[in-house]
């Protein structure tokens, strides 16, 4: 009963919130893709008017753009439970259409060219779980997983005297995390990437190199490192603390090294606006050290391996990058005096 009552308070308010995030999202959309003209409605240039005019040459300029090739779409779709008990979830994940609510992966979408689409399903699995399918190219997150985090979220909220919105805001941020590390899964096989060093590891640190990256103009930068810390704090309640052989043999790190490894990249990432993270002890000092060089390292490895697989309408221009680099030279300028450094 009890139960039921957190899931229809919290369906309400992931109506409220989602459908801010749906507008915003939707407003984004139209300012930036203009819908292009059908390519059979405009007529033939002559050749005399093959060299535009210097004051419509911005115009010809924004057709072109138009005409370079858009990425590859996702799927997403809720396959309803045998399980009477997860239907809470099925309705809750549907109703509100939960995987057009996550900003990352919906950012994404049609960004890059892959050989397939993602198809991103909830699903009954009898188990608790989210992964990456590779014979279908589908991303699955479970209603199993998504009845741990409602109940996880409850219980960190209750413990540290929250409200409705902070259990949302965990069952978000977690989400976020999770299906962007599943994706990072689906992209390390569909696009044959190369990796040297163990892929969970890989794509824990994808997912935290998109979310610091794909930063929308909704949220600002200490918001996503809150959505970071609470999808690091999964990985610490979700380890016991009792690790057997079969533990260290697993192919993910212990959920303590996962936790510790995002709150690196976290801190590393702007070391000067994180410093908080090595001052409350989150963060051992020995450790921060690294973090710098460590995070801008992987990032800029993620990057190197994406960028030449997105999709031509989505690449920057020359200035944009110029104006990006100059942005992280100044970044790097203002952490040169940041303690914790090497
Ligand atoms: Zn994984």
């Amino acid at each position: 009963m009890v139960q039921k009552i957190i899931i229809g308070v919290l369906a309400a308010a992931l109506i409220a919130v989602c459908s801010v995030w749906g507008y915003s999202a939707w407003q984004k959309q139209q300012a930036a893709a203009p819908a292009p003209a059908p390519a059979a409605a405009l007529p033939a240039p002559k050749p005399a008017e093959t060299a535009a005019p210097a004051e419509i040459a911005p115009v010809a300029a924004q057709a072109a753009q138009e005409e370079k090739a858009d990425g590859t779409h996702f799927t997403y779709k809720y396959v309803s439970p045998r399980n009477p008990e997860l239907l809470a979830m099925y309705n809750m994940a549907s109703e509100i259409d939960i995987l057009h609510h996550l900003p990352e992966v919906n950012q994404l979408d049609g960004w890059l060219t892959l050989p397939r689409p993602i198809n991103f399903i909830t699903a009954e699995c009898g188990t608790i779980n989210a992964f990456y399918a590779r014979d279908k190219g589908d991303v699955v997150l479970c209603y199993e997983m998504l009845d741990l985090l409602v109940r996880q979220g409850a219980a960190v909220v209750q413990a540290n005297g929250g409200s409705t919105g902070d259990q949302l805001k965990y069952l978000m941020a977690n989400l976020r995390f999770l299906m962007l590390h599943e994706t990072g899964h689906a992209l390390v096989d569909m696009l044959d990437l190369p990796q040297t060093g163990r892929e969970e590891d890989a794509v824990d640190q994808l997912a935290t190199t998109l979310m610091l990256s794909l930063v929308s103009s909704d949220e600002s930068d200490g918001d996503i490192a809150q959505n970071l810390q609470m999808a690091s704090n999964f990985f610490l309640l979700t380890d016991g603390g009792n690790h057997d052989m079969a533990t260290y043999a697993d192919e993910h790190s212990v959920g303590a090294q996962r936790f510790f490894n995002l709150q690196c990249m976290i801190y590393g990432h702007d070391p000067g606006k994180y410093l908080r993270i090595v001052t409350s002890g989150r963060l051992p000092e020995a450790r921060a050290l690294r973090c710098q060089d460590e995070s801008k390292q992987i990032t800029r490895n993620w990057l190197r391996l994406i960028e030449p697989n997105i999709a031509p309408r989505h690449r920057m221009s020359l200035e944009e990058e110029q104006a990006k680099v100059q942005a992280i030279k100044q970044k790097q300028v203002e952490n040169s005096t940041a303690p914790y450094m090497r």
